[in-house]
C-alpha cells in the first residue's frame, strides 16, 4: 500500500490491513482527513473489501411501497411525511396487494414496506399487508417496518416488541430496514427527531429481531449537525451490536439530503445545519464504514438515491459492495429533494459494477446469489 507522510494514518492504516479492529477514536480520526488523505484510506477500504467479499458486487430487484405519508413524529430531516388532516394518502390493503404484484411482474424479489407513523392504523393494518403481499406473491421476501414503526405499532397495540415481533413474522415480515438509526446519539437525536425512538430503543428493538431470526440492515444517515466523532461512535456502536447477535446483513450510510427538510430551510435558533455532505466526504464515510466494521458486517451498501448513480460508483472503489436495489417507487429521499428518481434499471446498475471491473450478481434480501454474470 502506499504510504503516507502521515504517521498516525499510517499506524491506524496499517492496523486494519493487518486485521486488527480499530478503535472509535482512530475511527473519528480517519473521519477527520481531508485531501489526498481520503483516496490512501479508500484503497485501504477497497483492499479489505477484496479480502472479504471479492470482486463480486451486489444489488437486489426490489419494490419500494411506502404505504403511508401520514405521521405525527416531525423529524426535521424529513421531508416525506405530513401531518394527519393535512392532505396524506394511505394505501389501502388492496392497493398493497396491487403493488405485490406489479413487483412479482416486474421479478422483484422483495418488497419493502414502510410508512410514517400514522395514529389511523394500528396492528391489524400491518399484520393485513404482510398477508395481502403474501396471497399475490407468496415467494417475495417482505423487508418491512422500521424499528421506529415496530415500537409505536407494538406501544399502540398494548404488546411487547417480542409479541409483535413474532406476530409480523407469522404474517409474513422476513427482515427489517435498520432505518431511524439517523445517528444514534440522543443528543442529536433530540435536535434532529425529538420524537423518535431513542438511541436505547432502537437498539432493543434491533436485538430483539435478531433473537428472533429476523435479520435487520443498519443505517447512518451523517451530514446534517453531528461531527465525526458522533459518526465513529455511531459506527462502533453497530459493530458491538453485531458481536452481540450477527444478525445485520449490511450497513448502510445514507447521506442528508437536505433541499426540502425542515431543519435546513428553518434551523432553530442558532443551530448551523449542513447542506448535505461533499463528494469526498461522501467517499470517506463509506470507506471507514469499511474499516470500522471490518470483521463484523461483510456487505457495505452505496446507496445510489442518495449520491446519484456516479458517486455511488465511485464508492464502489472505496469499499462498498452493495449497490442496493431498483426500488421502482422511491418516494423519501425524492420528497427530500433528491434529484436521482425513483428507480434504476437492472442494466443500469450492471453497467456501473463493470465500469469498475468488477462483477455483477443479483441477490436476494439475505445475500443469497440469484443471478450472476460469468466472471471475467
Ligand atoms: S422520518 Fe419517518 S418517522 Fe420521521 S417524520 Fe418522516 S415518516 Fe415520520
Amino acid at each position: 500500500m502506499v504510504r503516507t507522510d502521515n504517521s498516525s494514518l499510517d499506524r491506524i492504516l496499517g492496523k486494519c490491513l493487518k486485521g486488527q479492529e480499530i478503535t472509535c477514536e482512530e475511527g473519528a480520526s480517519l473521519l477527520q482527513a481531508r485531501g489526498l488523505d481520503v483516496w490512501i484510506i479508500a484503497q485501504a477500504a477497497d483492499e479489505l473489501r477484496r479480502r472479504t467479499v471479492g470482486d463480486r458486487v451486489t444489488y437486489v430487484k426490489n419494490r419500494n411501497v411506502n404505504f403511508t405519508n401520514v405521521c405525527t413524529m416531525q423529524c426535521g430531516f424529513c421531508a416525506f411525511s405530513v401531518l394527519p388532516g393535512r392532505g396524506g394518502y394511505t394505501m389501502s390493503v388492496e392497493q398493497v396487494k396491487e403493488e405485490a404484484s406489479t413487483a412479482k411482474k416486474q421479478g422483484c424479489t422483495e418488497v419493502c414496506l414502510q410508512g410514517g407513523i400514522n395514529p389511523a392504523l394500528d396492528y391489524r393494518y400491518y399484520l393485513d399487508i404482510c398477508k395481502a403481499v403474501k396471497d399475490v406473491a407468496p415467494d417475495i421476501h417482505i423487508h418491512a417496518f422500521s424499528p421506529m414503526e415496530i415500537k409505536a405499532m407494538a406501544d399502540k397495540w398494548g404488546v411487547s416488541v417480542e409479541y409483535c415481533l413474532d406476530a409480523l413474522k407469522d404474517a409474513g415480515l422476513g427482515s427489517i430496514p435498520g432505518t431511524a438509526a439517523e445517528i444514534l446519539d440522543d443528543g442529536i437525536r433530540r435536535v434532529l427527531c425529538p420524537k423518535k425512538i431513542s438511541t436505547g430503543e432502537w437498539v432493543s428493538v434491533v436485538k430483539a429481531a435478531h433473537k428472533k431470526g429476523i435479520p435487520t440492515t443498519a443505517t447512518m444517515m451523517y451530514g446534517h449537525i453531528e461531527d465525526e466523532t458522533h459518526r465513529a461512535r455511531h459506527l462502533d456502536l453497530i459493530r458491538s451490536i453485531q458481536k452481540e447477535t450477527g444478525g445485520f446483513t449490511e450497513f448502510i450510510p445514507l447521506s442528508f439530503i437536505h433541499y426540502n427538510t425542515r431543519i435546513y430551510r428553518h434551523p432553530p435558533d442558532g443551530l448551523a445545519v449542513r447542506q448535505g455532505t461533499t463528494g469526498l466526504e461522501d467517499i470517506k464515510v463509506h470507506a471507514v464504514s469499511r474499516l470500522m466494521l471490518a470483521g463484523a458486517i461483510d456487505h457495505i451498501q452505496v446507496s445510489w438515491p442518495k449520491l446519484g448513480p456516479k458517486l455511488a460508483q465511485m464508492c464502489l472503489d472505496a469499499g462498498c459492495d452493495d449497490l442496493g436495489g431498483t426500488l421502482f417507487s422511491e418516494k423519501i429521499t425524492s420528497s427530500a429533494g433528491g434529484g436521482w428518481g425513483q428507480s434504476l434499471s437492472e442494466t443500469d446498475i450492471r453497467d456501473l459494477i463493470l465500469g469498475v471491473g468488477r462483477v455483477p450478481a443479483e441477490r436476494d434480501t439475505i445475500y443469497r446469489i440469484v443471478d450472476e454474470l460469468e466472471a471475467f
